[in-house]
């Protein structure tokens, strides 16, 4: 078998997807997971059970590591010793950037290398062409491994920093998660009057659109700092805020994102932005003041 070898520690929805593809690839799979019988269709495929954790590291110079955030890492690899030797180790859990950059210290003193992955795709379409990874750590490692790694889902590296691939995630999965709040609570807003959500969804995917189409304008003005009023002033749109946080207090649901987003148009017209436009709050969110 000429493809390499690869070690896969943590077989949660997302570690057994990971196999599955490497196995269908053509890779030899060693696999070790706490709770043992999590391995017992991976085995069936293809892949070699590892009687413990040490024998999963021994056996492959590249070890993915998917598992419920970094501490679960530390309590696994704290007991393999001395094979973390010359290692790799591609860790695709979610984690603060901090606890991230801490991991590539920690396993530098043991003289293993980590590359951080965040994989922006739900298992069942691991290894399709929907699925892509941020990466970051040493650039020679995820050029050794880039093949490997593209099985799962495209490599996409963000540089040497091994917090950048953690912090793209999160800054994605800070866009979809609050997206999917929004709509969320639109939905309860007009359920309070008997609507349905299902009557909601064109709207809501009209107002998603105009979004996404002021994406680019936006951006250009929080890299520049032109927060020229645009037609959507702070203290009009602080304004709709209030009305927003009003009409969820009168429907009797829960308030708490729009008073955060009216929060931050007050603390931008308390700040002095009160002719700026809109994207003054990119300001307000970098320098809070305490
Ligand atoms: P989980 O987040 O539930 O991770 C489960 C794995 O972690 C299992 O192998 C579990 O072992 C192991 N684990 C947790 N704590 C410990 C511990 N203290 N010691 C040893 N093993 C431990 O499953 P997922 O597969 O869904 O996710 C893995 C990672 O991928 C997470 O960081 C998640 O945020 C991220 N991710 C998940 C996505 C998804 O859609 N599921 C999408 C993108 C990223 P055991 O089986 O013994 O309990």
């Amino acid at each position: 078998n000429s493809r390499p070898a690869v070690s896969v520690i943590g077989l949660g929805p997302m570690g057994q997807a990971m196999v599955s593809a490497l196995l269908a690839a053509g890779h030899p799979v060693t696999v070790w997971n706490r709770t043992a019988s999590r391995a017992d269709a991976l085995v069936e495929q293809g892949a070699v059970r590892a009687p413990t954790a040490a024998a999963a590291v021994r056996a492959s110079d590249l070890v993915l590591v998917s598992l419920t955030h970094y501490a679960a890492m530390y309590e696994i690899l704290d007991t393999v010793g001395d094979d973390l030797g010359g290692k790799t180790v591609v860790n695709l859990s979610s984690d603060t950037p901090g606890v991230t950059r801490e991991a590539a210290r920690w396993l530098a003193d043991r003289g293993a290398s980590l590359l951080v992955g965040g994989i922006m795709v739900p298992a069942p379409l691991v290894a399709t062409d929907a699925s892509y990874v941020f990466y970051s750590g040493p650039q020679a490692l995820m050029a050794t491994h880039h093949d490997t790694l593209a099985v799962i889902g495209r490599p996409d590296y963000r540089g040497e920093d091994p917090a950048l691939a953690q912090l793209w995630y999160q800054a994605q999965l800070d866009i979809f998660l609050t997206a999917l709040s929004t709509f969320a609570h639109a939905s309860a807003l007009l359920a309070s009057a008997g609507v349905t959500a299902k009557e909601l969804v064109p709207y809501a995917a009209e107002t998603m659109a105009l979004a996404t189409s002021m994406l680019e304008d936006s951006a250009r003005r929080f890299d520049v700092g032109d927060h020229n009023d645009d037609g959507a002033d702070v203290v009009m749109m602080g304004a709709t805020a209030d009305h927003i946080v009003g009409a969820s207090r009168e429907a009797g649901i829960d308030a708490g994102l729009p008073e955060a987003v009216k929060a931050q148009y007050d603390a931008a017209i308390a700040s002095g932005m009160a002719g700026s436009g809109w994207t003054s709050l990119f300001e307000v969110i970098r320098r809070p003041r305490h």
